[in-house]
């Protein structure tokens, strides 16, 4: 469990939280923002205070909130606040990077900082090989930080949406006549242009948040379910006339605009705003990722709703939301280019 280069001698057996001076969150571009995050200890005082109430650590082996001991690392870590449990059953060492999606990273917490700031604020997302000459890494290492801040923005247990809720599917996917030809192959003739794209769901209430799902099959199987789990019984949902969506009426208010016959608006219904936000999407899919492979999809889709249900907060609420949702179980490089090899993402 020992972090391999940290040589740990022990210095103080008492632990005093270290008050950051009052933070000024006013920082409104980058060079604010760097000037802010100065240096490493500069962040882990940052990050104490947000992760830990007043910035008292509390060992994240076992929960202990017993005063841990300092511990005073040797070489280029010595500035790093590093503690060991003071639980005789425990005593293991940690820093506040431990059990979080920082822990296990050669790269700088000011760089992970950087890189949460700057996806949480581009309107439409960064590409790695923009984000790795943002923050001086390998575009290979700023794709694995890119996900693995895209991944944590899954929210585990979301409420459920209600009031009047748009639902809408499309599909995500090149184009067949940009494909190798081997992946053209693989296809059969037979299958239906939409069959090659990736599908994906999307739930959105009036005034409020979207969901996205990427979905195996677009059937009715698959979509009921989904929206049962997420739409608050008593709402209002919005589709188009495709036939799977027809079940909902015997769950909820059910009103169909059908786009098939031109009708776009049925009273004050419409699935318009999703609509909008699909534009947003693509475009920006196409734009910034210029493609994606499936098994991606899903961090992506985070990202994108994360970015629409975060519109109306600040650019500084977006990066403390990312920092304090960073304690959550985080994705290895291992799980992650098992999924889909990293250079298969080298276009993203
Ligand atoms: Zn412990």
């Amino acid at each position: 469990m020992r972090p391999k280069n940290l040589f740990l001698c022990v210095i103080s057996p008492n632990f005093t939280p270290v008050k950051h001076p009052k933070m000024d969150f006013a920082f409104k571009t980058i060079h604010e923002f760097n000037d802010f995050f100065k240096d490493e200890l500069t962040c882990y005082r940052f990050y104490e205070q947000q992760r830990w109430a007043d910035g008292k650590p509390i060992c994240p082996h076992c929960g202990s909130a017993k005063a841990p001991y300092t511990v005073k690392p040797r070489g280029k870590f010595q500035d790093i606040p590093s503690y060991r449990c003071s639980e005789r059953e425990c005593k293991l060492p940690f820093t506040v990077r431990t059990g979080t999606i920082f822990e296990g990273s050669k790269v700088e917490l000011r760089k992970w900082f950087q890189a949460a700031y700057e996806i949480t604020t581009s309107k439409k997302g960064i590409s790695s090989v923009e984000l790795a000459t943002r923050i001086g890494v390998s575009q290979k290492t700023a794709w694995f930080i890119n996900h693995r801040l895209r991944n944590m923005l899954n929210e585990a247990a979301p409420e459920l949406l209600s009031g009047v809720i748009e639902v809408d599917e499309t599909f995500i996917g090149g184009k067949e006549k940009n494909k190798s030809k081997s992946v053209r192959a693989k296809r059969s003739k037979h299958a239906a242009p939409v069959d090659n794209k990736t599908p994906v769901v999307g739930l959105l209430e009036r005034g409020g948040n979207v969901r996205l799902f990427r979905m195996v099959k677009p059937d009715q199987a698959t979509l009921i379910p989904l929206v049962k789990a997420n739409v608050a019984p008593g709402s209002v949902v919005v589709t188009d006339g495709w036939h799977p969506y027809k079940v909902l009426k015997n769950e909820y208010d059910h009103v169909i605009v059908n786009h098939a016959q031109d009708e776009w608006v049925k009273g004050e219904f419409h699935t318009n705003s999703l609509e909008g936000f699909w534009g947003l999407f693509k475009r920006g899919i196409i734009g910034i990722y210029h493609s994606v492979s499936p098994q991606h999809l899903e961090r992506y889709c985070a990202e994108f709703s994360t970015r629409y249900n975060q519109r109306k907060t600040s650019n500084i609420d977006r990066f403390l939301h990312v920092v304090k949702s960073a304690g959550k179980e985080r994705i290895t490089y291992r799980v992650l280019t098992s999924e889909g090899k990293p250079n298969e993402a080298k276009p993203e």
